[in-house]
């Protein structure tokens, strides 16, 4: 193996020589291409790689096994592929004839490096569809020339072939091929993606009355304005989408979105929402001012359809319903979607409220000794009473108060409320400690030990009174980077519990590391004590873990004489649970502490 190597500035000298400072910027955007390099000699692969990161490329595939290449391709879709004639477990050829049969990789350029200069072989590399031939042994110069105008020259069809030249977007083809890898993507990772088809509204008026050239620029507007309200969108922390939101334009006044990755059908309302308000202003046309709008129609999948044909046909049926209900709004392609949807947005609109007006209440369950049966503790629930809704269960405002960020003021709200109303019992005289509920959202923005010690700090409450309660399955979920954050709230002096506990999936190791001062066995294997001997078992087992540990152990949701029989009996710490007193509100609590602890 020989290649050529020259010292890089100098090649840099003569690459540039007598060309445009615009032809150069252009040729220096290429260096982002993605280079694949499959050729069996490791070397060789290594000696271009360097080549080329020398003159500045620096997204390489190298790989040296022909066999796993294709797959490589699929995937990772490299812009260029240089590659070697002659290998043991696959030839070049054979590889190039697997290439230009998948639609996808087509044309994609691949520059064939062969040691062979007869015309045979070359023939037949071009019969396959190589792009280019390269003679090893190599030799540098002709190499960057070669890939750089390869690469060139795909660029300018990807912008002829993927784009419209109207508004620069992509077009149907490209829209159609990432339409069918984000569904195959999605299938593969059990994802939610979704489409939303755009349609402007009263589109014919606006080119019959003010003639197609301003019909034109209206369509340059709208497509701006919908750019810019998606990159706002993506740039939002609420759902992450870390990939960006793709805009097409399909054909006339039709432009599709596709979303990779959605949690919830809410989220991709709220960008049906900021696509209408980006529309709000009036477009300026010959000095005249243009109102213009659009209907949104929105598929889920997998839920309104599998296939690509399916989601198409439904998105199409969804914009159409956006229309007859008025326009300049959105609709999702079923029923249910669009009730749920519906009913989700009021109660978040309502939660919002709630959380600024300080509308929730804070109600206190007791923590009881099994032996003595008084009371050792109290844990904060929340309660929300809306004036219409009538009570809603925590069980379905927590979750939306997580995916909205609502958590975060409510969180902080409930933690000093919770911090204040212990103080005043233990003015008291009374030294029982509470316990918050702490969210995933909450924990891992990071900030917790500076909240904590400003809700003790405003109710004066001693740290050691207050016990932060953080589910199994967040703790266990990143468990390595979590033991940090609860060394730092710990050394605040404040106590730290796992809740829920047998719901998630702890490691024994973390048991170990992280520092706690009591586990909650969780309700459900309460529930079925002492007759479930499966139960039985467990629960006994983790209260002499938990013991050997050094932990206090808590059990929740007793609800009968035989479950707390069961706990005394096997030396469980404290209970919660209706035998003793649901939650209830401070004024009731305060009463019960003074008739259960005189
Ligand atoms: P959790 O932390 O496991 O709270 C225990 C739940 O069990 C409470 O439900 C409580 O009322 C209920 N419970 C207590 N004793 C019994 C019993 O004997 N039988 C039965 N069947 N249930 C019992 P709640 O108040 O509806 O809260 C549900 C969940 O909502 C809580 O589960 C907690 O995860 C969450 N939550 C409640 N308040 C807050 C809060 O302020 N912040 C956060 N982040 N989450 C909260
Ligand atoms: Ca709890
Ligand atoms: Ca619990």
């Amino acid at each position: 193996m020989t290649a050529t190597m020259q010292s890089s500035p100098l090649l840099n000298d003569r690459l540039d020589n007598g060309v445009s400072p615009e032809q150069q910027d252009t040729w220096q955007a290429l260096k982002d291409a993605k280079v694949m390099i499959v050729d069996d000699e490791p070397i060789l692969v290594d000696v271009i790689q360097i080549l080329l990161e020398d003159v500045g490329y620096k997204n390489f595939l190298a790989l040296n096994d022909p066999t796993q290449a294709l797959e490589m391709m699929l995937k990772q879709r490299p812009d260029v592929l240089l590659l070697d004639l002659i290998m043991p477990d696959k030839s070049g050829f054979e590889l190039l004839r697997e290439i230009r049969n998948e639609p996808v990789l087509r044309y994609m350029p691949v520059i064939v490096l062969t040691a062979a200069s007869d015309a045979d072989t070359k023939l037949q590399a071009l019969e396959l569809g190589a792009t280019e031939f390269l003679a090893k042994p190599v030799d540098s110069s002709e190499l960057v020339l070669r890939l750089r105008n390869a690469l060139a020259f795909k660029a300018y069809q990807d912008q002829l072939a993927y784009h419209d030249a109207l508004t620069g977007l992509p077009n149907r083809q490209l829209f159609m091929e990432r339409l069918d890898w984000t569904l195959k993507l999605a299938h593969r990772h059990k994802k939610h993606s979704a489409l939303l088809q755009i349609g402007l509204d009263r589109f014919k008026k606006i080119n019959d009355t003010l003639g197609h050239e301003m019909g034109d620029e209206v369509l340059k507007t709208v497509a701006r304005r919908l750019t810019s309200a998606l990159q706002e969108e993506a740039t939002g922390y609420q759902d992450g989408h870390q990939e960006a939101l793709s805009l097409s334009r399909l054909a006339g006044d039709e432009f599709m979105v596709l979303v990779p990755e959605i949690s919830h059908a809410e989220a991709v309302a709220s960008i049906a929402r900021r696509l209408l308000e980006s529309m709000r202003s009036p477009v300026v046309l010959g000095g005249q001012e243009v109102f213009i709008s659009i209907s949104v129609g929105i598929v889920l999948f997998p839920l309104d359809g599998d296939l690509a044909s399916d989601l198409l046909t439904h998105v199409d049926l969804a914009m159409a319903q956006a229309k007859l209900n008025g326009r300049n709004t959105y609709a999702f392609c079923s029923h249910e979607t669009n009730t749920r949807s519906f009913e989700r947005l009021k109660l978040e609109t309502a939660l919002r409220k709630a959380v600024d007006n300080h509308e929730l209440e804070l109600y206190y369950q007791p923590k009881v000794d099994p032996e003595s049966g008084s009371i050792i503790g109290a844990e904060a629930l929340s309660r929300w009473t809306h004036a219409t809704l009538g009570v809603i269960s925590p069980a379905r405002f927590i979750p939306l108060a997580e995916e909205t960020g609502l958590i975060l003021p409510l969180g902080e709200q409930i933690l000093r409320r919770a911090c204040q109303d212990a103080a005043q019992w233990q003015q008291g005289g009374c030294k029982l400690p509470v316990s918050v509920n702490v969210s995933s959202l909450q924990f891992r923005r990071g900030d917790m030990p500076a909240v904590i010690q400003a809700a003790l700090q405003a109710s004066g409450l001693q740290p050691c009174s207050l016990i932060v309660e953080l589910t199994e399955s967040l703790l266990m979920d990143d468990a390595q980077a979590n033991v940090d954050m609860l060394h730092s709230i710990k050394s605040l002096g404040v106590r730290l519990s796992m809740d829920d506990f047998g719901t998630g999936y702890s490691s024994l190791t973390y048991l170990k590391q992280f520092p706690l001062y009591e586990l909650k066995i969780d309700q459900s294997f309460v529930r079925d004590l002492p007759e479930d001997t499966g139960s039985a078992a467990i629960v006994g087992a983790v209260i002499t873990m938990a013991h050997g540990l050094g932990l206090t152990i808590t059990a929740e949701g007793v609800e009968t004489l035989e479950q707390l029989e069961f706990l005394q009996s096997h030396g469980c710490d404290q209970f919660q649970g209706f035998l003793f007193s649901r939650a209830v509100p401070l004024s009731e609590f305060t009463a019960l502490l003074a008739k259960t602890n005189p």
